[in-house]
């Protein structure tokens, strides 16, 4: 098939290369110049493992060419994916303009029957007001579908070549079976619905998904409280198959481009109709506090935290991305700054996007995890990077000039901490702290 993809982000660039990995034809565009000539040379501009090489093969397979040029990709496709972002405007709604502008621009460059296919994350209705944008500007057919992305930064190459479901939203038996045709190679779990339950699909898994984190989070400060231990709690809920084991690991809550958007989002989906969403409201409420837990557990080790010297491990949302939006390190950070505390950081690859968002004289960025911890007051570890989980402590604590460790990621366990001069605090384990 002859696909065009519109956005090259982590949605859109791994969507793109992985169709051509299966055979199709694939065109990116993005009206991000720099963006496009760096793909256009090979290189990736995120960091997601394993889409370098297979982008590179099918670039030179002749299956995939990346461009700023809109028009001459629309014309020369049959199926056309929408894959630009749609972040928070400041009262939490999504803000649509990339969506409105790139459907506009479809609109103006329509030539033939064509399949609009969205993969962006868009509030219920979105795709009928997509389908009016293009309707208002041309006469040729095309058919709407949603068909929204479920991948995961730093697996996003692997969940999209084996995703657990595709879910197709249209009202067209046409575009169904093209569309069927299209994604069957990946998986045969592929779920035909409306478009408006498929885009609902989207927002209920993800706000699922952080209910989830929020639940664990929550049983993890009663576990301080009551002397239980929250890891062994959640492997044992895990095991009962109604419940599941993923996404009952507690720690310093969730972060990233899509939960904290999208919960936000649904809450105002749901507000917009009257309907006031309380458990989400929660949700995101125990979110924004479970991260500060961090500067709580910092104070009882030491008290004012003004001068002291803090150790950060970790400022990616998550590991395996550079990834940074809405990443828990940026308020904890900034609260530490207010605080007074000078801070010594370091992650495996973030540092650099992560200073676009957060930058003070008082913070020193490190190229080693061992440099950031000589001398400090303080650990803490903020995202779970494998590097982290491997380091000798013994070693650790020698380099520091306080022996205090804030395991926000319960990264460690009992056998690494006992022999150590660590005083340990992780989440909801009180038996280790
Ligand atoms: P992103 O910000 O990384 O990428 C968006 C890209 O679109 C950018 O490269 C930008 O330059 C480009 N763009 C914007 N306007 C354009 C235009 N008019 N023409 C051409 N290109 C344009 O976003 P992302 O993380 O890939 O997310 C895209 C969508 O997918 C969002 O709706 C998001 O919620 C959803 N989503 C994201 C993830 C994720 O893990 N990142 C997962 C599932 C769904």
């Amino acid at each position: 098939m002859n696909i065009t993809v519109i956005g090259t982000g982590y949605v859109g660039l791994v969507s793109g290369v992985c169709f051509s990995e299966l055979g199709n034809n694939v065109i990116c565009v993005d009206n991000n110049v720099e963006k496009v000539n760096m793909l256009m040379d090979g290189h990736v501009p995120i960091y997601e493992p394993g889409l370098k090489d297979i982008m590179n093969a099918n670039m030179k397979a002749g299956r995939l060419s990346f461009t700023t040029n809109i028009q001459d990709a629309i014309s020369r496709s049959n199926i056309i994916i929408i894959a630009v972002g749609t972040p928070s405007l400041p009262n939490g709604e999504a803000n649509l303009s990339f969506i409105e502008l790139v459907a506009r621009e479809i609109g103006s460059y329509m030539d033939n029957y064509k399949i609009i296919m969205t993969k962006s994350t868009v509030p219920v209705g979105t795709n009928d007001r997509i389908q009016e944008w293009i309707s208002s500007l041309t006469n040729h057919p095309f058919d709407m579908a949603s068909v929204p992305e479920f991948l995961r930064e730093g697996t996003a190459v692997q969940d999209t070549l084996y995703p657990d479901r595709i879910v197709i939203g249209t009202h067209s038996e046409r575009a169904v079976a093209t569309l069927k045709e299209l994604h069957q190679p990946l998986t045969d779990q592929i779920i035909v619905t409306d478009i408006r339950s498929a885009e609902m699909i989207k927002y209920a898994s993800n706000a699922f998904l952080a209910t989830k984190i929020s639940f664990i989070n929550e049983i993890s400060n009663i576990c301080e409280k009551v002397g239980a231990d929250v890891s062994r709690v959640a492997e044992g809920m895990g095991y009962d198959r109604r419940i599941g084991a993923s996404f009952l690991k507690a720690g310093i809550g969730y972060g990233g481009s899509c939960f904290p958007k999208d919960t936000q989002a649904l809450i105002q989906i749901a507000g917009n109709v009257d309907y006031d969403f309380k458990l989400l409201k929660s949700v995101v409420e125990v979110n924004k506090d479970q991260r500060f837990n961090v500067i709580r557990k910092l104070e009882d080790a030491l008290g004012s935290l003004e001068g002291k010297e803090i150790a950060i491990w970790g400022l990616a949302f998550k590991p395996d991305t550079d990834d940074v939006r809405d990443a828990p390190a940026i308020e904890i950070i900034q609260r530490l700054l207010e605080q007074g505390a000078v801070i010594r950081a370091y992650d495996p690859i973030a540092t650099e996007n992560f200073r676009k968002e957060v930058d003070s004289p008082s913070i020193t960025w490190e190229e080693r995890a061992m440099k950031a911890a000589e001398g400090a007051d303080a650990l803490c570890v903020l995202t779970e990077w494998k590097e982290f989980m491997e380091v000798n402590l013994t070693d650790l604590a020698a380099h520091m000039n306080q022996p205090i460790l804030i395991d926000g990621r319960n990264i460690y366990g009992e056998d690494q901490i006992k022999d150590t001069s660590f005083q340990y605090y992780s989440v909801g384990r009180p038996g280790l702290t």
